[in-house]
């Protein structure tokens, strides 16, 4: 029989099995296809072999069905998870068609072989048994199909009701799956997964995002584009095979909070008005700094949207993770060479007003080359923005400082101004008044009124709903300046710190967040 043949019936019996036919009745549907015209005898055999309570792998061997190949079988049984090794072999027949494609089965005498059982299954003639085209839109039925929109759909609409950042679709040991969400920084379990929605909710979500809905082994990343009443979601979804099946992450970005500009960020006015008189500078350095995820991609993306608004020719650059119409995104791919540095220089080519430079500096301003590059293109007349994974400003100028072969000089005299920030998660509605005594940073305040975390449905019993950024923003003056250009770590130290900790107080004050969130993100600053 023919390995092409083979693929193309083995991959059909996998997606039958994996939208819940029983074996049976997956073989029999599979013999069907047209392609399997001429092998209704194979199609039999296999049938009575599973009637008869015969293993797949078993029935195989029977008829000399080469022996490389039957570990899929037994692999897939053992574990139960017999659609995706099958997928699996059907994967591998298509590939090994191409250096020689025939398999010798010897079905003399077996093809109808089991009649005990009732033998007669398919007729061995010509496909006349059902009007079937040979499309592969019935891997599921219809009322399946739709069941399985609706859970996909309900767990997207719940991830974002509940201010999610990321679901999580977990397979465990054995088939099954968990629903997880992280919300406001934390990772809680939702809901159980049966084995065969689990199937099938992941295909869903390939095809939803457009991916390779047959591919189950080698990662895969896309994206998904979604509206939740009024909300337009612009999700990330990643799917990365694993020991236990598939695991997809959904990032959940909402598309109004990328697309909006400093105005919106919720800024207080002061802020407000330091961050304008930063980007009003016609050129220079502007730094952001935050631990991951705490929003500083979006205060850099709404700084950049000011500047497209004002014309100025954008340029990002950096693996594009989200897409800011108007700007030249640029993104890396070491592969080809297209480093940062090498992507830099072909932004600076693009005779940009503005870059923007974010990935390898996550967590690691010490980057020399990228650092005096920027400072360089600073210096020429351009606005960089350069983003950081420093928790406050005092620990950004201190690593930027230590930074070898940076000269600090050029440094302080380039920078225009640094945004630090951090997110506190809010309390939900259900918050109740706090039964502690308050601390004396708090009581001092004659109106506060302190809550802490309660817990109901709507907040998934966590307590907490949503974020609140805190920022800290900073437009360099000659003080700071000169204190940069000397290296006065302490001077630096006394101007820049304890800003963030001061206003998530005044949050805690406000009954915004509670004390052990403040304690949870500060913990040291308070406590010391
Ligand atoms: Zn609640």
């Amino acid at each position: 029989m023919d390995k092409i043949i083979l693929s193309n019936f083995f991959a059909h019996f996998a997606q039958m099995l994996a939208s819940g036919k029983p074996l049976l009745d997956a073989v029999i549907a599979s013999g069907k296809k047209s392609y399997m015209n001429g092998h209704r005898g194979f199609v039999n055999y296999l049938a009575a072999s599973i009637k008869s309570g015969k293993s797949l792998g078993q029935a195989l061997l029977n008829i000399d069905f080469p022996k490389e190949y039957i570990g899929y079988f037994n692999a897939g049984e053992w574990e139960g998870r017999l659609d995706q090794t099958m997928n699996e072999l059907a994967l591998a027949l298509k590939s090994d068609a191409k250096t020689g494609g025939e398999i010798n089965l010897n079905l003399s005498g077996k093809s109808t072989g089991e009649k005990s059982n009732g033998g007669e299954i398919l007729p061995t003639g010509a496909d006349k048994t059902e009007s079937e085209n040979d499309s592969d839109s019935e891997t599921y039925t219809d009322a399946e199909y739709k069941q399985t929109v609706k859970l996909v759909n309900g767990w997207l609409k719940k991830c974002s009701d509940a201010g999610a950042s990321d679901m999580h679709i977990i397979p465990v040991r054995g088939g099954d799956g968990v629903l997880k969400f992280r919300a406001g920084g934390a990772l809680r379990e939702i809901e159980k997964i049966g084995r065969d929605e689990l199937i099938k909710a992941v295909a869903r979500i390939k095809f939803m995002s457009c991916l390779d809905v047959a591919e189950k082994r080698l990662p895969q990343d896309g994206r998904m584009i979604i509206k939740i009443g009024e909300k337009e979601l612009d999700l990330r979804v990643s799917i990365v095979p694993s020991l236990t099946g598939e695991k997809v992450t959904i990032r959940f970005i909402s598309k109004n909070e990328i697309m909006i500009g400093i105005d919106e960020i919720k800024l207080s006015a002061d802020e407000l008005e330091e961050l304008k008189k930063m980007t009003d500078r016609p050129y220079g350095l502007i730094l952001v700094t935050g631990m991951s995820g705490s929003g500083k991609t979006t205060t850099c993306y709404s700084i950049l949207n000011e500047y497209i608004k004002k014309d100025c020719n954008v340029t990002i650059e950096q693996p594009a993770e989200y897409l800011l119409s108007g700007a030249t995104q640029i993104a890396l791919d070491p592969s080809i060479g297209l480093n940062c540095l090498a992507a830099l220089k072909t932004a600076m080519r693009t005779d940009p007003d503005v870059i923007f430079i974010s990935g390898p500096f996550a967590g690691d301003p010490s980057d020399r080359d990228i650092l005096n590059y920027a400072i360089k293109a600073a210096q020429t007349g351009h606005i960089v923005i350069c983003q950081f994974g420093c928790k406050n400003i005092f620990e950004l100028i201190d690593s930027l400082l230590k930074t070898k072969d940076i000269d600090p000089a050029a440094l302080a005299n380039i920078l225009n101004g640094a945004v630090a920030q951090v997110l506190l998660r809010k309390l939900c509605g259900c918050k109740k008044a706090a039964d502690t005594t308050p601390p004396a940073f708090i009581k001092k305040s004659k109106n506060a009124a302190i809550y802490m975390s309660a817990g109901c449905e709507k907040c998934l019993n966590s307590g907490y709903m949503g974020r609140v950024p805190v920022y800290d923003v900073i437009t360099f003056g000659r003080d700071i300046k000169e204190a940069i250009a000397s290296g006065d770590i302490e001077k630096i130290k006394k101007m820049t710190t304890g800003h963030l900790e001061k206003k998530a107080a005044e949050l805690v004050k406000a009954g915004i967040t509670s004390l052990e969130e403040l304690y949870r993100v500060f913990g040291q600053f308070f406590q010391a």
